[in-house]
């Protein structure tokens, strides 16, 4: 279906946000919208409230009535947009190829440029979206202070004394699952550069993002060694920093751009095959670089070569890679042998939450099945919506708890009915938030939330390199 392009309307609007909104927004992508509604069914928030104004139509309808001056921007308007989970399943269903993500990324630029946060709001958001996202070296800081208060004591005393209990309960229970903080990120663990076993393929670099490096920096170590393994040389971009994929979402455009610049240039500079990413919501950011920047006249083409190259670690293994030999040892299986497994002769159930930006914007869906079907001794299991939110996107779990909670209850139902022992997941959120689900749940004696590529590298038959 072809796209039609409309002149933006010719309005003097009287309301600020609209203004900026008639600037800001895509008014190409706001006319393709035929209203036919194959979107509804894929969007969780429609699914959860049957609303239309919280369905991809209904938000995509409300942007046009502003932008053409038919409606004012009200609270309830703005309400409407940050409900919205931004997982684009609305994208791949769409017959006319809206680019659903960009309107909403652009209604929320705006937004921001108009809103009056309170001192707190606005403080938080200043200090985390300027003062330490964009910088290694204070979110390395972050992590050593949060490393000290996980091993000094703090950690215990907070909860004995019942200070946790000043913070909302959503809050509370993510620190319950908080994984221990880590003192050192992959460059500090393994170097800059880490060789191919065997003969090379080619020669990656890792993006190891800014949270990832401190939460999860066993992972981005595990990530480095899978890619050795299957035959790729890998670089880490010392300069690197985060990829801009928070700023984005919640309006903060001109410092995501800032960061993809950084970013741009750190791997430009390394003059890599590949730029391999293991969290799903960077690499749907750092593919469309291309996007971000292709009004930057300085930036657009190296931006473009940037995102050419940026793939899912799943995927560079599957389509790529040499995949070693994965297979689960029967002492690690947690529990008993669900009936289905035991049927095929397994020791252990897995299962996979999907990851909404590796599936919807990277296409990334295929690839991790695969390879966790390739595991001897294990029995994939399909979980039911698989592919539906988990309720985590980015932030959303701590600014929509309620809408984030609905969310994983459905999720929970679907995991407790796989009787999987590993639920299995390719980006740091979604990973929490299924660990926060288990523990819920009071599933933590007998299913366990991995990153994919630590439950597959803990199951290569003879790993090789630095344990
Ligand atoms: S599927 Fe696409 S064209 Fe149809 S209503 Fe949804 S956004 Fe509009
Ligand atoms: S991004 Fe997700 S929550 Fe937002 S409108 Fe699309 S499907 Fe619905």
């Amino acid at each position: 279906m072809t796209s039609q392009t409309f002149g933006k309307p010719d309005i003097a609007h009287a309301n600020p946000l609209a203004r900026t909104m008639l600037k800001k927004l895509d008014y190409d992508q706001l006319t393709n919208c035929m209203r036919c509604g194959f979107c509804l069914p894929a969007c969780p928030t429609f699914r959860e409230t049957g609303v239309e104004p919280e369905s991809p139509r209904g938000r995509i309808a409300l942007m046009k009535a502003v932008v053409d001056g038919v409606m004012e921007p009200d609270q309830a308007f703005e309400d409407q947009m940050n409900h919205c989970l931004g997982c684009r399943a609305c994208e791949p269903v769409c017959p006319a190829d809206v680019k659903y993500g960009q309107l909403i990324e652009q209604t929320r630029d705006a937004i921001e440029d108009h809103a009056r946060h309170g001192a707190v709001v606005s403080g938080t958001r200043k200090l985390f979206f300027r003062g330490v996202f964009p910088h290694q070296n204070r979110m390395k800081l972050l992590g050593k202070s949060l490393r000290l208060y996980q091993k000094s004591g703090l950690q215990k005393i907070a909860r004995g004394t019942g200070v946790m209990k000043l913070f909302p309960a959503h809050m509370r229970e993510m620190e319950q699952i908080l994984p221990e903080a880590a003192s050192k990120g992959v460059i500090e663990r393994i170097g800059e550069r880490y060789p191919a076993k065997g003969e090379r393929i080619a020669t990656v670099a890792l993006f190891r993002g800014c949270i990832m490096d401190v939460l999860f920096a066993d992972t981005n170590v595990n990530t480095v060694k899978l890619l050795s393994e299957a035959g790729f040389d890998v670089v880490i971009p010392k300069t690197q920093g985060c990829c801009g994929a928070l700023h984005a979402h919640s309006g903060e455009m001109d410092q995501a751009r800032e960061l993809a610049r950084v970013n741009v240039k750190a791997f430009k500079d390394a003059g890599v095959d590949y730029i391999v990413s293991n969290a799903g919501g960077c690499g749907a950011l750092l593919v469309e670089y291309d996007h971000l920047l292709h009004e930057d006249a300085a930036w657009a083409d190296d931006a473009a070569w940037f995102a050419r190259r940026v793939v899912d670690i799943s995927t560079i293994l599957v389509d790529k890679g040499r995949v070693p030999a994965f297979a689960e040892a029967m002492a690690e299986a947690q529990g008993a042998v669900p009936a289905a497994a035991a049927e095929t002769g397994a020791s252990v159930t897995i299962t996979y939450q999907d990851s909404c930006h590796l599936r919807n914007v990277m296409k990334g869906s295929a690839a991790p099945r695969k390879l966790m079907k390739s595991v001897e001794g294990a029995h994939f299991c399909e979980m039911r919506e698989s592919d539906r939110c988990c309720g985590s996107a980015g932030i959303y779990n701590v600014t929509q708890p309620e809408m984030a909670g609905q969310l994983l209850e459905h999720k929970m139902e679907h995991a407790n009915a796989t009787e999987a022992q590993y639920m299995l997941t390719s980006n740091p959120g979604c990973l929490l938030q299924m660990k926060l689900g288990i523990d819920k749940h009071g599933r933590g004696g007998d299913m366990k939330a991995m990153h994919i590529v630590d439950y597959l590298y803990e199951r290569i038959a003879q790993p090789t390199g630095e344990a």
